[in-house]
């Protein structure tokens, strides 16, 4: 889908340079922001596997070098902290924009969504690289729609808790267009709907990654209200497909990537259970506020345009992290000196 000048390096300036001899001229330089996170390094071996190079530029807010430790010696890869608050001069082709602090007790009182947004669409815009925004199912609130299509505007608190992370999405989706429309900014839009697998934060309190550790723990899992709040759960390298289709493809999107299986916590209680430790317990906590009752999106636009669908159940995924996360609270536990 590339035009020639995709496929060689820019320069800056809005100009594109020849390719230097002996490289090979389809490698395309791709900057990944947050890609020591979770979603974004398994983005980041996606892409360096099929022989692209690789600058990931992270503040460690959330991720971790060892998500990436593999791929040190690659010398198609490099790794720059670096807070995307601030500017920033890389020449490449492709951005993958993921850098955001994506979870309750961490994306509080944090202006990466709106100031990193926009410098990375500076950069686009300087150097003509095509830009990906990592938004997220939060730009639809609590919906009063159900499934979410990409068409529904959402029913968004603008002043609660949550506000900083969904406005702050939709803020960073908002710029994203104008300089679409403005600067001709070749942008692509995801919203993600939540995602689990091996790397996952332990600790930042999404569900499935407490009820996993929990299990594993021999912990009660905590279900948070009465439990019917309902979720579609995505194993990651579902969603990383997704993304690289859409950021090969010609669509602009925005595009719901998610699985469309809808559960319950207890339900999703009940399959951590059958398929981690049959043993487990479960245990009722006070909800956050502003939590959203119902989440599952509608991924028909994705399907027609991207030829996208997700192919993991939950079923199918949870048993894949289980051994990451054994690893790694085993790890912390003899840290502990335990
Ligand atoms: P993550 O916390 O594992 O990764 C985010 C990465 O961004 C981390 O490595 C963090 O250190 C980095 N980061 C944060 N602020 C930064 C800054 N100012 N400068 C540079 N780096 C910074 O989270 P994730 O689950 O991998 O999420 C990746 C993206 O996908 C985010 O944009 C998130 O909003 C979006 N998303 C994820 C989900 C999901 O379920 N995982 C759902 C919807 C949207
Ligand atoms: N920017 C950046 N790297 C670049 C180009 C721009 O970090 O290569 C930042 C720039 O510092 C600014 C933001 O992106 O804060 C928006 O840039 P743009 O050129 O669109 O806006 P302007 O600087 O004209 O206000
Ligand atoms: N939740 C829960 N127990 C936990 C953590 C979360 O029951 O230990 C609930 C939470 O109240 C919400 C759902 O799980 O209804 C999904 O929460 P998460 O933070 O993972 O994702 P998001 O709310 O962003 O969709």
């Amino acid at each position: 889908n590339y035009s020639p000048s995709r496929m060689s390096f820019n320069y800056g300036g809005g100009k594109t340079g020849r390719v230097p001899v002996g490289i090979n001229p389809r490698r395309l330089r791709i900057v990944v922001t947050g890609g020591a996170g979770f979603v974004g390094s398994h983005l980041v071996d996606k892409l360096i596997g099929r022989g692209d190079e690789v600058i990931v530029i992270d503040n460690f807010f959330t991720g971790r070098k060892e998500n990436l430790v593999h791929l040190f010696s690659n010398p198609r890869f490099e790794l720059i902290r670096h807070d995307v608050v601030e500017p920033i001069l890389l020449e490449v082709d492709q951005i993958y924009h993921l850098a955001c602090p994506a979870s309750p007790v961490h994306y509080k009182y944090n202006p990466t969504n709106v100031m990193g947004t926009l410098n990375m669409l500076g950069l686009a815009k300087r150097v003509g690289a095509r830009f990906l925004l990592t938004s997220t199912s939060e730009v639809y609130g609590d919906p009063l729609e159900h499934p979410q299509k990409e068409t529904y505007w959402g029913n968004v608190n603008p002043i609660g808790e949550r506000s900083c992370y969904d406005e702050g999405k939709r803020t960073a989706e908002t710029l994203a267009m104008d300089y679409h429309r403005g600067a001709g900014v070749e942008v692509r839009i995801a919203r993600i709907f939540n995602t689990y697998g091996p790397r996952m934060c332990l600790d930042d309190g999404r569900v499935v990654s407490n009820f996993v550790a929990q299990t594993i723990r021999k912990h009660p899992m905590t279900v948070y209200g009465d439990g019917k709040q309902t979720r579609s759960f995505q194993y990651v390298s579902d969603l990383v497909d997704g993304l690289v289709a859409l950021m090969e493809n010609d669509h602009v999107g925005p595009f719901n990537l998610g699985n469309p299986g809808e559960f319950t916590m207890l339900e999703l209680a009940e399959v951590v259970k059958e398929v981690i430790d049959t043993s487990a317990t479960i245990e009722f906590k006070p909800n956050t506020a502003d939590d959203p009752h119902k989440r599952k999106p509608d991924i028909s636009k994705a399907k027609e345009l991207l030829n996208w669908e997700p192919k993991i159940s939950l079923r199918d995924g949870l048993p894949r992290m289980v051994s990451d996360f054994r690893n790694r609270i085993l790890n912390e536990d003899e840290g502990k000196g335990l």
